[in-house]
């Protein structure tokens, strides 16, 4: 018999084990892939998950995999460039092959039993509501709780018919791949991630394991019919805007596949229930272009250790508040326009002041609240319009 079993072993489900183990819980987790294990997904982990894992001892682990640091960011709007470090904290890029193992084996070492391999068919329920998991091979395992770390088609939610809270259509196709010898901006010193949006496209290129760039773009969903006639012609002739990018990565060479997909659902659940709660995508999946997605998982599985070993009965409300205002700010950047009027002015503003710039990275690192944030904007624009009339 275990207190928990967390279905998923990925940065939601790995991590939450792990946290409820070191707490002193009976937890099982499985997964059906075996570890080290990739998946579709690029990888910047944003300061404020780099953060939770330096203070679960794990981000050693990832630095003796020769993990990168992102210390500086240059976005580049088009019109506008915003350029400066964090307000708190580095961003890295691991590779899901090895991030991924890293939680698995801390949630191993905390004292989680962890099976690899394992199918979840369907739930076990008892009169109090969902009571434990069935494997595919018919095995039954019973716990009072049972966590769905499941991933954005989770089978948990679907079986406790967890009910939509926000559903907005996918948006954007998305590819992605992995360059060697990619030279670095000329513009910095240090090594920057690079983010561009251009009208109807966003790209990004992060450094990454083994001296890769990580290379991704992104265009409306609706194109999906042309860009995958061509997947790479379309992705170079997208770097071709974005300065001299298209010409770095073209005098690399591309090491692995090209991934595409346009799998990028915007969907929040309800994520508590009776015997079930839900952690990561399983909960709320949002589309990679604020790269949220891993700190979210990490900072869920915080939240839960919290409620079910901290006997807190808030994760819903917490959960919510944490993450819908950059739910509805990533929905709106996935729609690839260009930013028009006050927004427009306002990009212009926040660009031309470090401090402001540092805020404006800082709520897409998870270390600054959207809320307070929105709080600051009246004082950039007014800085700007004094800008304006001493120029
Ligand atoms: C193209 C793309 C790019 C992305 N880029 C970024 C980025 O740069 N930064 C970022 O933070 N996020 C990014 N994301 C999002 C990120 O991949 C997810 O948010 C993150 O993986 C969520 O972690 P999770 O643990 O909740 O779920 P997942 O990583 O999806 O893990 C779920 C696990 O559950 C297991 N599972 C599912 N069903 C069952 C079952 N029935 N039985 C047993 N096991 C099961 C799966 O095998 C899987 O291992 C990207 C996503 C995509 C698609």
């Amino acid at each position: 018999m275990y207190d928990v079993i967390v279905v998923g072993a990925r940065p939601a489900g790995a991590a939450t084990a792990m946290l409820l183990a070191r707490r002193g819980l009976r937890v099982l987790a499985v997964d059906r892939a075996r570890f080290p294990s990739d998946t579709l997904s690029t990888h910047q982990v944003q300061p404020s998950g780099t953060e939770r894992l330096r203070r679960w001892g794990l981000l050693d682990r990832l630095l003796a995999a020769g993990t990168p640091a992102t210390e500086r960011v240059r976005f580049d709007l088009g019109g506008t460039v915003l350029q400066g470090r964090f307000p708190e904290g580095v961003l890295y890029s691991p590779r899901r092959t090895v991030l991924d193992a890293i939680l698995v084996d801390a949630a191993r070492e905390a004292g989680a039993e962890v099976r690899e391999g394992f199918h979840v068919a369907g739930l076990v329920w008892d009169d109090r509501g969902v009571a434990g998991i069935r494997g595919r091979d018919g095995t039954e395992l019973r716990a009072p709780v049972v966590v769905g770390a499941d991933g954005k088609h989770s089978l948990v939610a679907k079986e406790v018919a967890a009910p939509v809270q926000r559903n907005v259509a996918p948006r954007t196709v998305a590819s992605y791949a992995y360059w060697e010898g990619v030279e670095h901006w000329a513009g910095g010193e240090q090594r920057h991630g690079e983010l561009y949006h251009r009208p109807g496209r966003a790209v990004a290129a992060f450094p990454t394991n083994d001296g890769l760039t990580m290379v991704y773009a992104a265009a409306p969903i609706d194109e999906f019919g042309t860009w995958r006639t061509d997947v790479e012609g379309h992705l170079l002739a997208t770097l071709d805007q974005c300065g001299d990018l298209g010409e770095r990565v073209r005098a690399g060479r591309r090491v692995e596949r090209l991934r595409t997909t346009v799998d990028l659902p915007n969907v929040v659940r309800r994520a508590q229930g009776p015997g079930w709660f839900l952690a990561g995508d399983a909960g709320l999946v949002m589309d990679p272009v604020t790269a949220q997605g891993i700190g979210n998982a990490l900072a869920d599985a915080e939240l839960l250790a919290e409620t079910i070993a901290g006997g807190r009965t808030d994760y819903q409300r917490r959960r919510d508040a944490a993450r819908l205002p950059i739910f509805g700010l990533t929905t709106g950047l996935a729609a690839l326009r260009p930013a028009r009027g006050l927004n427009a002015v306002l990009l212009k503003a926040i660009a031309r002041r470090e401090a402001s710039t540092e805020q404006f990275l800082g709520v897409f690192a998870g270390t600054v609240p959207v809320r307070t944030f929105r709080r600051s904007v009246p004082r950039m624009l007014v800085q700007r319009a004094r800008g304006w009339a001493v120029a």
